[in-house]
C-alpha cells in the first residue's frame, strides 16, 4: 500500500507576477510504506521544489502548488493541518545541518526537546532517549557529545545529530534533501549506510533527493529521474541504473565512470532550459543526441511498463520484458 501519493503536482513561482515560472510540472509518483525512493536529477530539475511542496514549505504569496492528489496515507496534505502531519508523520533532513540546528542549545538538549514535544516524554526519559538515538547514529561517547554545541562538532557529526533528531519523531516518512552532499566521501558513505539501516529497522519510508548517481545506487529501491521540472523515467534501482532507457538518464550514467561515491561526473553538454521559455516538444530535445523533428514538435507521453517502469520518450520504449540487464 502507498504511504505517500503524489498525483499531478504542479508548482510555479512568481504567482504575484504577470508570468509565473513553472518549476514542477505534472509530477506523479508514490512511496510505499518502508520504501526508499530516490529523486535523481541535476541541480535545478525541480527535485527540492517537489520535496518542499510535500512539506508545505513554500510561501503561498509567491508560490502556487496544485495537485490532483497529495496524500500521506489518508491524510490530504493540501488541505489538512500540515504542521501536525510534519510534526508527527514526516521528518526532514537537509544538507545544511549547521543552519538547521539551534546554535545556542546543546545538541542533546535539542534532540530531547523534540522527544518531549512530539512524544510527550518527561525530562529524564527524553535525555536518556536522546543519548540512545545518538548511540544508534554511531556517535562515539554520546553522553559527552550530547553536551556539545553544534559548532563544536564536525559536519558529519552534525548531520548524524540532525538524523537522530528526525528519528526522534518516529516518522513514517523521512525526506532527505542532499543530506550528505557537503561531506567527504568516506563520511558520506557511513551516514548513507546508517540511514538505510535505520529505515529498514524502523520500517520508515525514505524520499531522498540527490544529483549523485552513486548516492542513488547506494540508497534506492526505486528511482524517479527528473529533468526540467518533469519526471522522465521511473523504475527499480536495477532497471534505471542497469538498463537506463531515457537519453537523459543515460547521459547522467555515462557521466559517471563507475557507480560509486568516488566517481567524478562530467556534465551532459548543454544546460537546463530557461523555465520561462520551455521547449514546446520534449524538454530534453535541445540536449538530446538522438532528437528528431517529432521530439521538437510534441512532448512525449508517459509510457507505463508492466513492472511499474515509466518513461517519457518518443524513441525509446518500455514493455513487460524490460527488467535489469543481466
Ligand atoms: Fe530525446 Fe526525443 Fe526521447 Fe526527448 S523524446 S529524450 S528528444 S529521443
Ligand atoms: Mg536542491
Amino acid at each position: 500500500t502507498q504511504l505517500l501519493s503524489v498525483d499531478g503536482l504542479n508548482v510555479s513561482f512568481g504567482r504575484d507576477q504577470q508570468t509565473p515560472i513553472p518549476a514542477v510540472r505534472d509530477v506523479t509518483f508514490s512511496v510505499a510504506k518502508g520504501e526508499c525512493v530516490v529523486v535523481l536529477g541535476e541541480s535545478g530539475s525541480g527535485k527540492s521544489v517537489t520535496a518542499q511542496s510535500i512539506l508545505g514549505l513554500h510561501d503561498p504569496r509567491t508560490t502556487a502548488v496544485t495537485a490532483n492528489r497529495l496524500h500521506l496515507g489518508n491524510e490530504d496534505l493540501l488541505s489538512g493541518d500540515l504542521n501536525r502531519v510534519r510534526g508527527s508523520r514526516i521528518s526532514m533532513v537537509f544538507q545544511d545541518a549547521l543552519s538547521a540546528l539551534n546554535p545556542v542549545h546543546r545538541v542533546g538538549a535539542q534532540i530531547a526537546e523534540a522527544l518531549r514535544v512530539h512524544r510527550g516524554m518527561g525530562r529524564k526519559e527524553a535525555g536518556n532517549t536522546a543519548v540512545e538515538l545518538m548511540r544508534a547514529m554511531q556517535i562515539p561517547d554520546p553522553e559527552q557529545r550530547a553536551k556539545n554545541y553544534p559548532h563544536q562538532l564536525s559536519g558529519g557529526m552534525r548531520q548524524r545529530i540532525m538524523i537522530a533528531m528526525a528519528l526522534a519523531l518516529e516518522p513514517e516518512l523521512l525526506i532527505a534533501d542532499e543530506p550528505t552532499t557537503a561531506l567527504d566521501v568516506t563520511v558520506q558513505l557511513q551516514i548513507l549506510q546508517l540511514l538505510r539501516r535505520m529505515c529498514a529497522e524502523r520500517d520508515m519510508a525514505l524520499l531522498m533527493i540527490t544529483h549523485d548517481v552513486g548516492v542513488a545506487a547506494e540508497m534506492a529501491d526505486r528511482i524517479v529521474v527528473m529533468y526540467a521540472g518533469k519526471i522522465v523515467e521511473v523504475g527499480s534501482v536495477h532497471e534505471v541504473l542497469g538498463n537506463p532507457k531515457h537519453p537523459y538518464t543515460r547521459g547522467l550514467l555515462g557521466s559517471v565512470p563507475r557507480i560509486d561515491l568516488t566517481a567524478l561526473p562530467t556534465p551532459i553538454p548543454g544546460g537546463l532550459p530557461d523555465p520561462r521559455r520551455l521547449p514546446s516538444g520534449c524538454v530534453f530535445a535541445p540536449r538530446c543526441p538522438i532528437a528528431t523533428s517529432l521530439c521538437e514538435a510534441d512532448p512525449p507521453p508517459m509510457q507505463h511498463g508492466a513492472t511499474g517502469r515509466e518513461l517519457a520518450c518518443h524513441l525509446e520504449h518500455v514493455d513487460e520484458t524490460d527488467g535489469a540487464s543481466s
